[in-house]
This record gives structure tokens, C-alpha cells and sequence, in this order.
């Protein structure tokens, strides 16, 4: 079984996020970036994966500029076999993406596709959702656990969605695509030994040209700008004072 995991590099997720002061985007220069945290969970179960016979072939796939080669080394060091990097210096929208990742599946011919359920920057949770609307395979999203039924004729993936009333626990036929939520697995850290190791493995470069893949935005962003900071509150000497203020200033009660 062939698994591929898509893996996207974002602005390190301790780092606080400052808008820039053009009011376009969010600050990326001279930060810290790292792999999506979700994507490491997908990464992590494609080599549990890996590890326990049930896949063949582990590929990570980043889109961005030639900085993504990081996040697919980092996704290399844990465990995955190759990379595929899509260069291109425009930020691209989940549906770009989407195609991008639906023309390497066309060449690769994956078994199952493991995104994020978001990307922490735009918090999209998009891509996964579109991937498999392209493809026409079934989708997984918010996977808390996959198991996949072996055996002669069983390309089956049985996948525990988080939802919001509880669990809800789907089939899904193979091929398909998943995308992790946070209690699927706790992501290892890449050991120094596999780090060097990473270093000779391919990665594969390629544009969304290449692909056939047209990745003009299809919406513009007109602003962004950080939330508004909450206001002082006032402290009251008892309960008769906050009652009084209930009344006459906030007008509640
Ligand atoms: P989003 O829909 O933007 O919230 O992203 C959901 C998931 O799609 C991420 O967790 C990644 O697995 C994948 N993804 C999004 N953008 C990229 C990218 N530029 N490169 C690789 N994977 C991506």
C-alpha cells in the first residue's frame, strides 16, 4: 500500500502571530517556522504505518517555495520515504492545492492520502474536504483513529471521526483520503541518526506548470487585522455594588 501525506510549513505554532502592517497577511519574515502540527500527525501515522507492514511506501508532499524543502525533510527524518516538492513562490488557495495534490495522486496512484484537518495559518480545513471531491474518493475528516482491514479483498479504511456530539466511525473504501485531528497519535521527534539519514533521500521538485495546474487565486483578501484586545474589567467591593452596576451601567438587569 502506497500512502501519501501532505505537509504544509507554517509559522511555528509557540511563535505569536503579529499581522503586517500593510494589513495583507500575517508576519512571516524572521519567524520560526515549522511543519503544520496536524500534518506531523499525519506523517507520524503514515511510518506507524510504514512500521507495521501495512504500507509500502510513504511520500510527503509539500507546496510552497523552496523553504518547504524543511518541513519535507523533517517529514523524511521521521520516517517517510520520499518527497515531492511543488515550488512555486505564490500562496496558494485550497483549491490550488487540491489540485496539485489530485494531479500527484493521478501519477503516484496512492492507496490513501493523509492531510491536516487545517493548516494553522488560515485555518482553512478545506483541502482535504476538496482533494476528495476532485479524486471522487471517500473522505475521513477529523480522524481520531484509522484502522485498515487487510486481507484478500478488504481495501477498506475504517476511520473514528471526532464530531461534535461524540464519535462517529465511517468505512471507507480504498482509495481515500483522511485528515487527523489531535487525539489520533502523538507525533515522535525525528532522532538525530534518522536526521542525517534524511539527507539522502530524494525529493523530487516540480511546479504547479508542470502539473497542468492553474493556481491563479480565485479570491482576494481584502484585509486582515488582529482581534480587538478585551477591556480593563472593574472590581467591585460586594455583591450589592455589582448588582447596582448590572442595573445602571450595563443595563442588564
Ligand atoms: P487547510 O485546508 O489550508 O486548513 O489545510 C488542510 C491540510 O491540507 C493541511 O493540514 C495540510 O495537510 C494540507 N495542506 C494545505 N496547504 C498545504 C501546502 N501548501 N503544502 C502541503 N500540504 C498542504
Amino acid at each position: 500500500m502506497k500512502v501519501l501525506v501532505a505537509v504544509k510549513r507554517v509559522v511555528d505554532f509557540n511563535v505569536k502571530i503579529r499581522v503586517k502592517s500593510d494589513a495583507t497577511g500575517v508576519e512571516a519574515a524572521n519567524v520560526k517556522m515549522s511543519m503544520n502540527p496536524f500534518d506531523e500527525i499525519a506523517v507520524e501515522e503514515g511510518v506507524r504505518m510504514r512500521e507495521n507492514g501495512s504500507a509500502d511506501e510513504l511520500i510527503a508532499v509539500s507546496l510552497g517555495t523552496v523553504a518547504s524543502q524543511e518541513t519535507i525533510r523533517t517529514a523524511l527524518a521521521m520516517g517517510a520515504d520520499r518527497g515531492i516538492l511543488v515550488e512555486t513562490d505564490l500562496g496558494l488557495e485550497p483549491l490550488a492545492i487540491a489540485k496539485c495534490l489530485a494531479a500527484i495522486a493521478a501519477k503516484e496512484n496512492p492507496d490513501l492520502i493523509i492531510l491536516g484537518k487545517q493548516a494553522i495559518d488560515g485555518d482553512n480545513n478545506q483541502t482535504g474536504q476538496m482533494l476528495a471531491a476532485l479524486l471522487g474518493w471517500g473522505q475521513g475528516t477529523f480522524a481520531s483513529n484509522i484502522s485498515l482491514a487487510d486481507g484478500p479483498g478488504e481495501n477498506k479504511a475504517e476511520v473514528v471521526r471526532e464530531v461534535d456530539g461524540g464519535l462517529e466511525t465511517v468505512s471507507l473504501k480504498l482509495p481515500c483520503v483522511v485528515t487527523t485531528d489531535l487525539r489520533l497519535n502523538e507525533p515522535r521527534y525525528a532522532s538525530l541518526p534518522n536526521i542525517m539519514k534524511a539527507k539522502k533521500k530524494t525529493i523530487d521538485v516540480m511546479t504547479p506548470e508542470d502539473l497542468g495546474v492553474d493556481v491563479s487565486p480565485r479570491t482576494e483578501i481584502l484585509k486582515i487585522e488582529e482581534p480587538s484586545g478585551r477591556e480593563a474589567g472593574t472590581i467591585v467591593a460586594d455583591a450589592a455594588e455589582l448588582v447596582e452596576k448590572l442595573h445602571s451601567e450595563a443595563k442588564v438587569i
